[in-house]
């Protein structure tokens, strides 16, 4: 297989440079052209030997992925981007604008373990982790379309598709390459990890020396409740969640936020906030509420207005800092791996046929089906 410079370190590049018999610094110039000047096709890359760029172009790739659509909300806040891979597994990003901001929600792997009920990407379970090169192309394919419009990425949220830290090594390289200066060059506090709660990847993250935020996905306020939302929560008990948690903030220094999905009847209850503030009380984190993006053939529903402002009182009651922003017409919004089950779903319906032209806008039928996503909601609370 080829090697992928957009899945590899500077130390990785050299070392592939140099078991060719070329110079060690061959591998910066080709940073340089790939980070800083935006440039994909090595032919171009003209203070390269001719003999260098004939070489990379048969024994190096970059490592780009395949734009199939890109679905961009009516006010323009929301773009979300679906790609396939190479074995043609889809996956899909989303960019976020917001004030300044410019925020990609990348995916991690192709399905999700976790299984969440509230959740698209997690119904078929986990089909593979994604490479490092996937999770990088996202970020860097959509700087690239920002740059055409004079703005670049600011934001990253590991809040796609799958779960960040069952592919640990995979994210951990990603997020090195998105903070490296000579590649991505971002600001690590201007980068957040969403997680489950994989016991031993809270403690590997927290063992990294980064100042990247990490969040956790709570959803309920105790083990038995959270089991039945969150099939996967029965490796970990809550309490050694919470632990490894309270331990990575010590350590980092960094505040902790919880997203909490808000489901009718489920979560929302007066019970369950009285449990959470219980649980969160003196401790210094922000719950994230998250009223719930209606997934098309689930069976659940968001809850009302009154239910969230009474949920908020009694956490404000206990002190405990929380969030819920959204805007209105955000009960349509898109969620987590619905891009792709609506693109595999379009393919089951209608055969193969390629549906745009790379870096087209398209609008979809289902008029307003796009205009908030629940990850604006997130990252403003971030
Ligand atoms: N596996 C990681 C990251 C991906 S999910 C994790 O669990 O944190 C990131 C967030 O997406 C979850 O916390 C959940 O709040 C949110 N989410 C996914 N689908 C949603 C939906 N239909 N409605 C509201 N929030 C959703």
């Amino acid at each position: 297989m080829k090697l992928k410079i957009l899945g590899s370190s500077l130390e990785q590049l050299r070392d592939w440079f140099v078991s060719k018999g070329k110079k060690h610094f061959i591998a910066s110039q080709v940073f340089e052209w790939v980070f800083k000047k935006g440039e994909t096709e090595f032919s171009k890359m003209t203070n390269l030997s001719l003999e260098v760029r004939a070489q990379m172009a048969q024994e190096l790739e970059l490592g780009l992925l395949e734009l199939v659509r890109v679905q961009e909300s009516n006010d323009k806040e929301t773009t979300k981007f679906l790609w396939k891979l190479a074995d043609d597994r889809l996956v899909e990003s989303v960019l976020i604008r917001s004030g300044d901001r410019r925020t990609v929600c990348v995916s991690s792997q192709v399905g999700c373990p976790a299984r969440c009920a509230f959740c698209a990407s997690g119904r078929e379970g986990l089909i593979r982790n994604l490479e490092t090169h996937e999770i990088l192309a996202q970020v860097y394919q959509i700087d690239q379309w920002l740059k055409k419009e004079g703005e670049e990425v600011s934001h990253i949220v590991y809040m796609g598709m799958g779960e960040p830290f069952r592919n640990y090594d995979n994210v951990l390289a990603s997020v090195r390459a998105l903070i490296n200066p000579l590649m991505m060059g971002l600001s690590q506090r201007r980068i957040t990890v969403s997680t489950v709660g994989v016991v031993e990847g809270i403690h590997r993250f927290t063992e990294e020396g980064l100042k990247v935020n990490l969040v956790l996905s709570l959803h309920a306020p105790n083990q038995k409740l959270r089991q039945k939302i969150i099939p996967y929560a029965r490796e970990y008990a809550l309490e050694t969640i919470l632990d490894a948690m309270w331990h990575f903030a010590e350590v980092t220094g960094r505040d902790i936020t919880f997203e909490y999905t808000l489901l009718k009847g489920i979560n929302d209850g007066e019970e369950q906030a009285k449990e959470l503030a219980l649980l969160l009380k003196n401790k210094q984190c922000t719950v994230n509420l998250i009223p719930y993006n209606p997934v098309e053939g689930l069976r659940l529903e968001r809850p009302a207005t009154q239910a969230i402002t009474l949920f908020r009182e009694i956490l404000d009651k206990a002190k405990v800092i929380n969030t819920c922003r959204y805007t209105k017409g955000d009960d349509i919004a898109a969620a987590c791996g619905q891009l792709a089950m609506q693109e595999l779903n379009l393919k089951t319906a209608v055969g193969d046929a390629e549906s745009t032209q790379p870096f087209e806008p398209v609008s979809l039928a289902i008029e307003g089906a796009f205009t908030v996503s629940r990850l604006k909601i997130l990252q403003d609370a971030i």
